[in-house]
Order: C-alpha cells, then structure tokens, then sequence
C-alpha cells in the first residue's frame, strides 16, 4: 500500500502491516488486535486456492460463490473467538467494517458473504449498521437524504437490511430528515444516528451515546439483560479538556510524505495524546525533508527560506521512519540542526539511523558515513542492511512486529520515561540497522546506544546525554500509544519542547503515560474555548487539519 494513496501502514504485535484503520480501533477501544483482524481479498483467494492445491474441493467447480464467501464466513467466525483486550475467553461481539461502498467491485464478495451471513446467524445475531453521508447543500442548507436512499436500496438487493443508521453530515440531522429517512429506508427514527462535525473527535462516544445508539444496538443484539452502563467519564474529560487547550507547542515534522497527513496517522496521534497530557495545544509544521536541502537553496530560494523559518520557529523536531533515500540529505540536516541547537528531537526508525549518520558525519568526521540503503558503496557504513533479511525479496523480509529492547543504561533520558523498567517491548517495522561493528567508535564519540535487543548487537534506543532531549528509536512507539496512555518517547518529546522535562523525569518512576500523577504545568485560563480542528491537531498545512 503506498502511503501516498493509502496513509500509514499501521504494524500490529505480531507483526501484521495493515490498514490503518485497526490503529484507530487499537486506540479508541484499547485493545491489541492480531494480523487475521485485518480480512484482504489476497487473503481469502489464497486461502481458497490453498485449499483447491491440497484437494479439499476435489470434482468440484471452485467459485465466488459459495467457496469465497465460505472462507469470508469461516474467516470471521474464527477470528471472532481471539480474545483482544487481554481477558480469557471470547468476546460478546464481534464488530466487522466492511469498507468500501455498496456496489464497489472489490467489496462485492464481502457483501455477498455478510448478507449470507446475516441469513444464516438470523435476527438478534447481527446488527447492521449502515454508515452513509447525507451532504448539505451549502447555499439553501438543504440535507439531502437521496445517497442513504439509494445506497440502502443497494444493500437491501444484496439480502441485508440496517438496523441502525449512522449518517454522517457537517450538521446534526433535522427531525424531518430523520423522518423521511425512516420512512424510505425502513429504519425506526430512534435508530438513526446523526455523526456531526465536532470540535474533536474524542466526543464521538459521548455523541453516540447522547443519542443512545448502544441501546439501538443492545436492542438488536438482544444483549439489554447483559450490557452495563457505559462509563464516559474519562472520555468526557478528555475531549472538554482538549477543547480548552491554548497554550501551544510546535513540533516540526521532517518527513517525506508532508501532503497526506494519514501517511503518518499514529505519529500525530501520539503527539496529540502527549500533548494533551501535558495540557498544550499540538500545533504541527510540516516541513518537506528535500526542502531543506541546498538543492532547493538554488532551485526555489523562497521554498527553503519558509522550511528554515519553520524549522527554526518550532519547538521540536521530529524526523519518523521512511524508506528511499528522497529527503535524506534535508533530515541530516534537521537533525544536525536540532543537535548543534540543543533543540529537542526525536528519530523514529529511519529518524534514528539519520541522527547516527549525521553524528559520524560531524563528530566523527567522517564525510561519506551513510546507510548501505542509500549509498550501498559508502566507505563508513554506519547503517547496514539487516543479515537475516533477504535482498532480493524486499516483500515480506522486514524485521516486523513486537521485539524486546533492553536498557543498557539506568540513568538515561529513555529508561526514565519509561518508569526504570529493564526492558520494553515495542513494535518494528525495518530492514536496516546500525552497524555493530561501528559501535563503539561512536559511543567513544560521546553518543550513547541505550536501549539493545537481547543479543546486544542491535541497537534499539540512540541518545546524545549532554543533551536537553535526543533520542531515536529503531522501533515504532506511535503505535503503542494510547489517549490516557500516551509514548513514552513522545511525552518525553513534547515535555522537552515546552520546558517540562525536568518536572517529569524528577517524578521518577513514570508508568508509561500516566504523565497525571507528575506535577504538570495547568492552563490558567480554562474557561476559553478555542476553535479546534476536527481531531484537535492544529496545522500550518495547508488545511489537512485546519
Ligand atoms: N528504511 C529503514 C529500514 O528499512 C527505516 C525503516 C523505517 O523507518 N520504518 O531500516
């Protein structure tokens, strides 16, 4: 998937690289999905030819129905009894996205297979919650509630029937548009739902259940005897509290895809988490790694001034992991500017070899020190292509998923985020690595390698100790972090860049993200509101979040 059309790939624990949408579950349910979450149509036709090879249909004639909707059935049923929020046993409901829209091509077996599957399992099994737009017109205001029309007819001649539902719209619904939705679409009134714009998105529970879709939802589930109340109040603090934020923190990102916030989703989630535990308002500067470069110094003067201006206005610098050497020479000099500046920076994969590139390069003095991913010739390779992975089948060979990483060093900046714990487990998604046998010539140097895998010859953690906050991490945090529990990298980020760091590693043993138990610096005036983009990220892109 390229993250240009797709956004990020998100990496599970056991080292799945899925849609991006299994992160916003991870996050908004707190749960640890596996790969066999994440359904594919490859998936399910190498499922079934795997089985035609074996002979499992043998004399039969092999189709899309009924042997590819079987395996989408089989597919969900078994996957629906993995416990993922960590208790024994499955769990009481299984919620399956379908993407797509009704009548796509690719989606077709997949409908095909549910509306099978809401035959089979009957009513008080499945709860089909149809989510449609209703656009407003803006120069009469008018909702129009056509597309749900049609595409609840569309759904209906492939056997499946809503039961609830949930229409998205800038505006919430007027009474009479539920009214004529209901009428046309067979849907009592009760059970549709209007997702409105709001200021931040973590006001989406309390919206739904505001509105009461988990009656709507019990009620079709036949589960009103068995469900609890559900408990908001953390959810509710949270979204009032990122309303109020105004007193800002500017992070830089230094990446390679700047156009598409999605590309780096998790990233900007864990930010925000950060930042909100530390009650500051995220503003994010994307900076276009190549516009940093001397390249653009001659071609467009007037780019490379504004990517300067922005790096130096901020008040950290994140360079996150990529591939292919577009950009590299512009994070080198991120970081080297970030180091030379003592500004706070934080490397994440690709961003931590560049900051180890950029260090032998000024303070080993080695001119030509790169990683064999870029210049495969270089006479300092102080990143190296991993030896297990293979290089002639790039697909499928990168070191992936959950791996431990020890501390090497108690006192340092990394370990004490991470409450003084011996190891942390985080998830991977690389196939190259610093150079051990450049190790300890860098270490001489004065940086520090303070995190290692369990063999001690691969470097997970990079910090420079004399100064205020820089760190890289061969692993991925963003994908751990949580909206209470936010990285501990990232808090430790985001404390350094608004002066905070001190207060949170003098409190010692932080548990990761329970940054509320350290004496935070307050927002004196809470009672402002300040306007606030769709997902509480304030940008100066333009206008991905604005
Ligand atoms: N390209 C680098 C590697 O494969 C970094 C990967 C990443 O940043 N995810 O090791």
């Amino acid at each position: 998937m390229s993250p240009f059309e797709h956004g990020e790939v998100f990496v599970l624990d056991d080292g799945g690289e899925v849609d991006l949408d299994l992160g916003n579950y991870e996050r908004f349910l707190d749960i640890k999905l596996t790969r066999d979450n994440n359904i594919t149509t490859g998936k399910i036709y190498q499922a079934v030819l795997d089985k035609e090879r074996r002979g499992d249909y043998l004399g039969k004639t092999v189709q899309v129905v009924p042997h590819i909707t079987d395996a989408i059935q089989e597919w969900i049923e078994r996957v629906a009894m993995i416990p993922v929020d960590g208790q024994p046993g499955p769990a009481d409901v299984c919620v399956i996205e379908l993407g797509g829209t009704i009548g796509d091509i690719e989606s077709m077996p997949f409908t095909e297979a549910l509306g099978q599957f809401s035959y089979r399992v009957g009513a008080g099994n499945f709860c089909l919650i149809h989510v449609s737009l209703v656009p407003v017109l803006s120069v009469v205001g008018e909702q129009k509630t056509k597309p749900t029309q049609h595409s609840v007819r569309g759904l209906r001649s492939l056997g499946l029937t809503p039961n609830i539902l949930a229409c998205r719209s800038t505006l919430a619904l007027e009474e009479n548009v539920k009214k004529k939705l209901s009428q046309f679409c067979h849907v009592p009134a009760e059970n549709i739902i209007t997702l409105y714009d709001v200021s931040n998105i973590w006001h989406l529970p309390l919206l739904l259940r505001d509105q009461k879709a988990h009656e709507a939802i019990l009620g079709a589930l036949n589960l009103h005897g068995i469900a609890r109340d559900p408990n908001l109040k953390e959810w509710t603090s949270r979204a009032e509290l990122c309303d109020m934020l105004l007193e800002p923190v500017r992070i830089a990102i230094v990446g390679k895809y700047t156009g598409l916030s999605d590309s780096y989703l998790s990233l900007l989630k864990a930010l925000l988490h950060a930042s909100v535990s530390l009650r500051k308002k995220l503003v994010v500067d994307w900076i276009p790694a190549s516009d940093l470069e001397d390249e653009t110094a001659k071609e467009n003067p007037d780019v490379y001034k504004a990517a300067w201006k922005l790096l130096k206005g901020s008040d950290g610098v994140l360079v996150p992991g990529g591939f292919g050497d577009r950009g590299v020479e512009g994070k080198i000099l991120a970081a080297k500017y970030a180091r030379e500046n003592r500004i706070p920076f934080l490397g994440i994969c690709l961003g931590m070899q560049i900051a180890v590139i950029e260090f032998a390069r000024s303070i080993l003095g080695l001119q030509d020190a790169n990683s064999t991913e870029f210049d495969p010739d270089t006479k300092n390779p102080c990143v190296i292509f991993m030896p297990e992975g293979s290089k002639t089948h790039l697909g499928g060979t990168m070191r992936l998923g959950s791996r431990r990483t020890y501390f090497q060093v108690m006192d340092c900046k990394s370990a004490k985020l991470y409450g003084n714990r011996g190891f942390i487990d985080e998830r991977h998604r690389h196939r190259y690595e610093v150079n051990p046998d450049m190790v300890s010539r860098l270490e001489d140097a004065g940086i520090s390698f303070t995190g290692k895998d369990e063999t001690g010859q691969r470097m997970e953690i990079v910090e420079l100790p004399n100064h205020p906050y820089y760190i890289g991490a061969q692993f991925h945090p963003e994908f751990k972090s949580r909206p209470g529990k936010p990285s501990a990298l990232f808090l430790g980020l985001v404390a350094a860049a608004c002066g905070q760091l001190d207060s949170l590693s003098h409190a010692h043993k932080i548990p990761n993200g329970m940054a509320k138990k350290v004496s935070l610096y307050q927002n004196g005036n809470a009672t402002k509101f300040a306007k606030i983009p769709a997902d509480g990220i304030y940008s100066s892109c333009n206008g991905v979040h604005a």
